[in-house]
Parts: C-alpha cells; structure tokens; sequence
C-alpha cells in the first residue's frame, strides 16, 4: 500500500498513545510512503481551557518539533510536519503571525466546538438530545465554512464530524450546506480531507460522506487522506477501502505539502 497519511496525533495531546517514532514505525511497517504527523494544536495558545484538557500544552511545542525532526531521519519514509488546529471563531485568525513562525508543512483545520460544546467527545455526545439537530447542522457548517474562508489552514479536517454519534437531519435540510461547503472549498483552495476515523465511530462511515465528498470532487477540490489515528496500531486505517472509493469516484490524485505549499501526487 503506497499511500499517505496526514492525520495521526501524539501522546501530547493526553488522548492518544505513542510518540512520532512510533506512528512512523507503523507507517514503514504498512508501507506508506510519506506520514504527516499532526497533533492537537495548544488550545492554551488561543485563550481557550476546555473542560477536559484534549491538546498539549503551549510549552511543548518545542518537544513536539524536535520528536518529528528525530523520527524524520528514518529511513524509507518522508516524515512532514503537520498540526490540527481548532477553528474558534476570530481566535484563530488572530493566530495567523504565531504560525507563520512555526515550522509547518500544512495545516489541518478543524471543528470541535460549538461554543464550549466539545461535541466530538463522547462524554459530551448527550447534548445532541437537548438540541435541534438543524441548528447545529446549520451552526457546524457555518463554522466550517468560517474556517476555510480564514486564511490560516491548508486543509479541512473530518469536514463532517458533526455527525459521529448518528444525529442527522434529513437528506434535503443537508444539500443547501453541503453544496454550500463544497463552493467554499473551490473558492478557497483549501483541501478535502478523506478521514477513515468515521468507520470506527458510531456513525460507521468515513468523513465526508459520500454526497458530499462527490459535490467536492465534480467541483475539483483536492483531497488528502488522513486515519485521525490516535494510536499507532491505526495508521492507515481502512486505507484500501478509501483508495478504491476514490478512484472509482475519478480520484487519482492527493496533494502532499511542503512548507505550506501544496503538490499533486498520483494515488497509487
Ligand atoms: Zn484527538
Ligand atoms: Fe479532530
Ligand atoms: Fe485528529
Ligand atoms: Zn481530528
């Protein structure tokens, strides 16, 4: 399997297990030809104390580079330098100098919070039953599309989360959001993550899911593919099955980074 993963986080973050070594060891193990190591950006950074500490802290992003630039020199594998930044509205735009100061390849924007909702964590998943789900459809994507049209992030990551516990609403109520998302992507340039995570949480299904993904792809939005592993043991994950879908959906390319500046690779 010659592919490459861009979503695998640290021990850092206090809800993942091993160190970069170990992410790149298993990515050489699976035969991935390049791995993009990309934690939790400190949450601490942007003024933000969730209630349950999900990022490492400021003062271990120095660890944090030095443990990538250490596993780099494996060889048979390109190692790139990645971060999963949270999108908090107006936070995170002011961040834009900060990170011009840090050595990233790319730069995953992501949704975890609406407000001080963490809804992606399970702990907090009972909140979907005292909400509309309209309206928190309505408010994710509008904070998705908020976070593409910032200017700070290279790509978007599991662009549809929202739905990890199963709470959808109906097929019609979500075209106008998706069609809308899928414009911003075009208009933006920002990537489309493909993250194989989705198949192991409740919703079982990858993110995007695949009205979505094919809106993005007839509009010529780049994508990347990224297992959100939290655990060595999945690099990777489900890797084939997204390959096949991609290609059979007239995907033959994913970009890969360098310093911000992204290329197209053959998805081989
Ligand atoms: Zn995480
Ligand atoms: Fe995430
Ligand atoms: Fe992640
Ligand atoms: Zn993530």
């Amino acid at each position: 399997m010659i592919m490459i993963d861009y979503h695998v986080h640290t021990y850092l973050c206090r809800h993942a297990e091993g160190d970069p070594q170990d992410y790149v060891n298993a990515a050489v193990e699976k035969g991935l030809k390049e791995i993009g190591i990309a934690d939790h950006f400190p949450l601490e950074t942007m003024g933000i104390t969730p209630k349950t500490q999900v990022t490492m802290n400021e003062d271990e992003l120095e660890t944090y580079f030095q443990m990538i630039r250490k596993a780099s020199q494996t060889g048979g594998i390109s190692v790139k330098t990645g971060i999963e930044l949270d999108y908090a509205p107006g936070k995170t735009e002011e961040l834009a100098p900060v990170l011009e100061g840090y050595p990233f390849d790319y730069i995953i924007g992501s949704v975890h919070f609406m407000d001080d909702w963490d809804f992606t964590h399970p702990f907090f998943a009972g909140e979907f039953e005292e909400r509309s789900i309209e309206e928190v459809y309505e408010r994710y994507f509008a904070l998705v599309d908020e976070a593409c049209r910032s200017g700070v992030i290279d790509i978007i990551g599991h662009i549809d989360v929202v739905k990890k516990f199963n709470y959808r609403p109906e097929e019609r109520f979500l075209k106008p959001l998706y069609e809308e998302v899928a414009q911003v992507l075009k208009d933006t340039g920002v990537c489309l993550e493909v993250n194989t995570s989705g198949l192991d949480a409740p919703v079982k299904e990858f993110y995007p899911d695949r009205a979505l993904l094919s809106r993005c792809i007839r509009k010529g939005v780049k994508i990347v593919l990224g297992s959100d592993a939290h655990s060595p043991t999945q690099v990777g994950r489900y890797f084939p099955l997204a390959r096949d879908m991609l290609r059979e959906m007239g995907v033959n390319e994913t970009v890969v980074f360098c310093k911000r500046e992204g290329s197209l690779r053959s998805l081989e």
